[in-house]
């Protein structure tokens, strides 16, 4: 029985062992990668198609890697977060969003929005509001700037979470619900906590404006932000149908490949952030 089942497995045991070792890589190399200067913040911008100006930017992480190339953050976000890694590439990636906002506000480009993701572990931690706080007042960038996006995975303890957004809400700072959908207690999170926006996650806009059903649920979602005074922003958006759709049910807020990829600060010159029009 033993032989059966060393042979039943046999074939999978490679494939394991070289995850298991590839994600041994990467926590190992987390560490020297934010020493060393590896990570880098890409910015998408999220746009208004209504008044067809820049609303502002979201920033995501990736990791410039030696050897790799550019891992994307989906490959070691989870494993930073169990490992305990998050908290300090966490404070890197709040510390260096808010010094480029801060960068583009000084440049010319006012009142721009900075969307920040927040991982759960980095989220629930009591520290997180006074050092963002501290980040604000280092850079000299105003809270109403600053946007924290969360997910439902990042309500763990939901009394310590709703105490977290409301003091993030009491010093002017705006949470956004991200992947909106998604879940199974996304209303549940919205009748309870006091979120700004949501972000209607992609899976519903990729199949616009063909599919009744999809644009059935995006019209009842924003139904739905009108009634709470909800702010609403769709993501991924690749066609020029898509954007249309959205800006005729009442969301001009969009970001998507149709309008910019993420991109390294350097792209967004200061005539691009002046004169950007839709
Ligand atoms: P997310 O927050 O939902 O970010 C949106 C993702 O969709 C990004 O992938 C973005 O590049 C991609 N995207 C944007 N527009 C389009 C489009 O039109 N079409 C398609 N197909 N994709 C589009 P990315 O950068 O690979 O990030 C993946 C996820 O990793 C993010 O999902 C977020 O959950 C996480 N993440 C990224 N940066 C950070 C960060 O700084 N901190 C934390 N905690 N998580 C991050
Ligand atoms: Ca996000
Ligand atoms: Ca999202
Ligand atoms: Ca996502």
């Amino acid at each position: 029985a033993k032989r059966q089942g060393k042979g039943r497995y046999c074939g999978y045991l490679p494939t394991i062992a070289a995850r298991i070792r590839e994600r041994l890589e990467i926590e190992q190399g987390l560490h020297a990668a934010l020493a060393e200067n590896q990570f880098e913040l890409h910015y998408q911008p999220v746009v208004d198609l209504k008044r067809r100006c820049l609303i502002g930017f979201e920033a995501l992480v990736r990791w410039r890697h030696p050897e790799r190339g550019m891992i994307a953050p989906d490959q070691f976000i989870g494993i930073a977060e169990e490992s305990g890694f998050i908290e300090p590439l966490g404070r890197w990636i709040l510390n260096t969003a808010i010094a480029q906002a801060a960068a583009w506000q000084q440049a010319g480009a006012k009142g721009l929005l900075m969307a920040v993701n927040v991982s759960a572990r980095q989220f629930n931690d009591e520290q997180l509001v006074d050092g963002i706080v501290t980040m604000l007042a280092r850079h000299g960038l105003a809270a109403r700037q600053l946007e924290i996006e969360v997910t439902e995975s990042t309500v763990q303890e939901f009394h310590r979470s709703k105490r977290i957004v409301d003091t993030l809400r009491e010093r002017g700072i705006a949470v956004a619900l991200d992947d909106f959908g998604t879940g199974y207690s996304s209303l549940s999170l919205l009748k309870h906590l006091p979120i700004n926006r949501v972000k209607i996650d992609r899976s519903f806009v990729i199949a616009l404006p063909g599919t009744a059903r999809d644009a059935g649920l995006i019209s009842a979602i924003m139904q739905m932000a009108n009634s709470l005074d909800l702010e609403v922003t769709a993501e991924g958006i690749e066609t020029p149908e898509q954007a249309a759709f959205l800006n005729a049910v009442g969301c001009p807020a969009v970001q998507g490949y149709l309008f910019s990829r993420p991109a390294p600060a350097s792209h967004f010159t200061t005539e691009w952030l002046c004169h950007y029009r839709e």
